[in-house]
């Protein structure tokens, strides 16, 4: 369907910023293109639709010559979605979806565009038409946004969506519905994808086949397995390496690796007391903390045996010379302290060094590995949710 055959791109007479590349995407197929920035995947992308011109080689689509092909007939059949929406402000949703159907430079309207194809139209991506269909742009989340873009790209009834990074302006949970219903989508309305992102998690998540790109060159295109099972280089395999599991792990902050409710005592506490408390609720470490929360220190099983003779208070020997963590911080520089500082455990405090919770060696390696191996059994319906499991990990 579309044919790029010994394509380059020059700007100024400079390097190319495409150079010398092939391939084939066929019909209903689902391509997506990744790479580092600037390695030209978006201007491969506006050569499938003219709006770039090549300096060598040919681009065909249908075995057409690109060049040969009116702009209005190239805009008609091919939808191009991109970070910006470019909805009109001041027209309703129902309004925007029409006038994108009506033929660039043409007053004559499709009469695809019936009411009734917009509420269809709507549905699909999980709008409910009576509750959208009069709004205006700005009564729409990003996400919201984001879909009315689809619907009226899909409006024009293209055979084929060109969609360049259109979800990496979204928060991840929006970002994930969004991919979710566009791989839906995609089953149903059976048209060819192209979609251009940097998220490897995403590519893997939607493309029948991933093209990785890198200085103007395709590096492999295969399906998302062969590229995992036979990385064809190095780069590869770092890019993909590099750009997983990170992924899996980028939003994950301190508090959802902490431990549920951190077991503390307070500075009078007597050390008997003390231990008693501590097999009661099988830890080997209390948090010391004040009434209002404020982080003393800790005290450990270890520490009350070496005062076994002499009685006292828990004040007496709290080590108050710890390393604690930020509320908000990354459950990687946590994951640093803990096992590369070899902290015991580690309170996170807010600014006031107030105890916000705990995280434990084993608190973190059980939530790191259910983000990381364990995506199956993970429950997405918790307060964890906006880890944002299914979009970097599925
Ligand atoms: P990507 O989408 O992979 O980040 P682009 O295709 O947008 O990369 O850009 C590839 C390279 O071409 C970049 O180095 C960019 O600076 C350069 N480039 C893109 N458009 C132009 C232009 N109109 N004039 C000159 N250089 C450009
Ligand atoms: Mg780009």
């Amino acid at each position: 369907m579309i044919k790029f055959e010994h394509v380059s791109k020059v700007y100024d007479g400079k390097v190319a910023v495409v150079d010398d590349i092939n391939f084939e995407i066929k019909r209903g197929e689902f391509v997506v293109f990744i790479g580092p920035s600037g390695c030209g995947k978006s201007t491969v992308l506006r050569m499938m639709n003219g709006t770039e011109k090549p300096t060598g080689g040919s681009v065909c689509l249908n075995d057409q010559d690109i060049s040969k092909i009116s702009e209005t007939e190239l805009k008609r059949n091919i939808g191009h979605v991109t970070q910006q929406t470019g909805l009109f402000p001041h027209l309703t949703i129902g309004a925007n979806i029409r006038q994108a159907s009506r033929l660039p430079r043409s007053k004559k309207r499709t009469d695809k565009c019936s009411n009734a194809r917009i509420r269809e139209l709507l549905k699909m991506v999980g709008m409910d038409p009576s509750e959208y269909i009069d709004r205006f742009p700005s009564q729409l989340s990003g996400g919201q946004q984001q879909r009315i873009g689809i619907v009226r790209e899909l409006a024009k009834e293209p055979d084929i969506l060109l969609m360049d990074e259109p979800f990496s302006a979204l928060d991840p949970i929006t970002r994930k519905n969004l991919q979710d219903d566009l791989k839906k989508l995609h089953g149903m309305v059976k048209k060819t994808i192209v979609l251009v992102t940097h998220d490897m998690n995403e590519a893997f998540k939607l493309g029948d086949r991933i093209v990785l790109m890198r200085h103007g060159k395709i590096v492999q295109a295969d399906s998302s397995e062969e590229l995992l099972r036979n990385p064809s280089s190095t780069f590869v395999e770092e890019f993909i390496g590099l750009n997983r599991p990170a992924k899996c792990t980028e939003t994950l902050t301190v508090e959802k690796v902490a431990v549920e409710v951190p077991i503390t005592a307070s500075p009078d506490m007597g050390l008997a007391r003390a231990t008693r408390r501590m097999r009661e609720m099988r830890v080997r470490t209390l948090v010391v903390v004040e009434d209002d929360e404020t982080l003393i220190g800790i005290i450990t099983a270890r520490d009350i045996r070496k005062h076994k003779n002499r009685p006292g208070k828990i004040a007496d020997i709290v080590q108050s010379d710890i390393p604690v963590i930020s509320e908000g911080s990354s459950a990687k520089a946590a994951f640093e302290k803990l096992f590369l500082g070899n902290a015991g455990i580690l309170p996170v405090v807010d600014g006031s060094n107030r105890l916000k919770g705990l995280v434990t060696r084993s608190s973190l390696a059980e939530k790191l590995y259910k983000v990381v191996w364990d995506t199956n059994g993970y429950d997405n319906n918790d307060s964890t949710t906006d880890l944002d499991v299914g979009a970097t990990c599925s």
